[in-house]
């Protein structure tokens, strides 16, 4: 294969997932949840299947989801876009990234990234031939996650074209606060970069948070210089349909469109007008899944800390951090390869989401999207 993707082997979720189904483990690897969105969008999805949305849809997506995401942008953020021409449907924030990072950079640009950052990051840049400026997060006052603002603004220079931003953040739980989203927006103003921001987990903002979720583009001067993106896998639990959507002003959104009309057209026809159902359900469904999984966040976080983990705050997203420090461990991806076996649970070693696996070689990431009764035979196990 080509040089720029030669770094780039399986990728962690597919390995760990398959030592999982080869061990019987329980799999709190990959983030993925282990029950069934809401069922009228379940049921808007069957009907659409029988009644004929089943060929290709329209270039930017259905009107009625592309008229959904739009208000729902307005409804939860105050953000206005106009569904035609400012909002395009993906196959997922996969394929919105990458092809916002492909439609915006050119070779040799640079793009801002906080590590660790997910996977497909680091990969999407590769194919732009564009270069990763990471900045680190690390562990401050109380564990919580944090970067060095001068390392953040040397990570700014002539070349930068864009920010690729994730809050919540995968894999450290982190919610940006609105101070320091202040300091990237205004970075991004001073050097004339684009914002990318990567929101798939922007209902998963927990009580303890302080700040709730705060959308880069609702800052001053960012709406115009930001592409924005989500999901529907996350907040309505159908990770496998891979509908997504990158929302900006319409000459941003048009270079996204570019690309993304090559790499797969057009994508999930009977799944778009079930996403446009769910996106309309009333606040009590979002209230609901966020106190959801705030609750399983904190049954696993008392689980891993009775097991003898060092666990670090999780502000949002489906995940938490552990440092297996304390139980002896020295090498994240060495205890995550003989986990599945030794103990019947599968986790994901935070060191592969580092351009340095030494910043996170002590680092494991374990996901609390399951039931409760799955959370407490993996604790159960862990425990033993
Ligand atoms: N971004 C982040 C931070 C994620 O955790 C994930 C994983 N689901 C994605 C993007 C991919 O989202 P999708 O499944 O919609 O492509
Ligand atoms: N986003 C999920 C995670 O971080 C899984 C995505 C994937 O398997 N590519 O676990």
């Amino acid at each position: 294969g080509v040089r720029r993707m030669r770094s780039f082997g399986t990728t962690i979720f597919a390995e760990m997932s398959a030592l999982a189904v080869r061990h019987g483990a329980v799999n709190l690897g990959q983030g993925f949840p282990d029950t069934d969105g809401p069922p009228e969008m379940l049921e808007a999805a069957a009907e659409a299947l029988r009644t004929g949305h089943n060929q290709y849809p329209p270039g930017p997506g259905v009107p009625v989801l592309r008229a959904a995401v739009a208000e729902h942008q307005r409804r939860f953020w105050g953000l206005a876009y106009d569904p035609d021409g400012e909002v395009l449907i993906t196959a997922g924030a996969t394929e919105a990234i990458a092809a916002a990072i492909l439609g915006l950079c050119e070779p040799g640009d640079e793009v801002v990234c906080f590590e660790p950052y997910y996977d497909s990051y680091a990969a999407s840049i590769a194919l732009a031939g564009a270069v990763r400026r990471p900045v680190t997060l690390r562990p401050g006052a109380g564990g919580r996650y944090a970067f060095d603002p001068a390392e953040l603004r040397a990570a700014f220079g002539p070349r930068t074209r864009l920010v690729l931003l994730n809050s919540p953040h995968n894999p450290t739980g982190k919610v940006f606060t609105r101070d320091e989203l202040g300091q990237i927006a205004e970075l991004c103003q001073e050097y004339g970069a684009y914002a990318v921001t990567d929101e798939v987990y922007e209902h998963l903002v927990f009580s303890d948070a302080g700040d709730a979720h705060v959308p880069l583009a609702t800052l001053p001067g960012m709406r115009e210089r930001t592409v924005r993106i989500s999901s529907a896998g996350k907040t309505f639990s159908c990770t496998g349909w891979k509908i997504g959507w990158a929302s900006g002003p319409a000459g941003l959104v048009t270079a996204v469109t570019r690309v993304k009309q090559f790499l797969t057209y057009v994508n999930g026809a009977p799944f778009q007008p079930a996403v446009a159902v769910a996106l309309g359900l009333p606040d009590s469904y979002y209230e609901a899944f966020r106190a959801g999984l705030e609750a399983r966040r904190d049954q696993l976080v008392a689980g891993l800390t009775d097991a003898g983990f060092g666990v670090l705050p999780s502000e949002g997203t489906y995940f938490v951090t552990t440092d297996i420090t304390p139980l002896g461990g020295t090498d994240g991806m060495d205890f995550c390869r003989t986990l599945p076996e030794a103990r019947g649970v599968a986790a994901v070693p935070t060191e592969v989401f580092y351009d340095d696996p030494e910043a996170g070689k002590r680092l494991v990431r374990f996901a609390f999207c399951k039931r409760p009764d799955v959370i407490d035979e993996a604790v159960r196990r862990l425990r033993a």
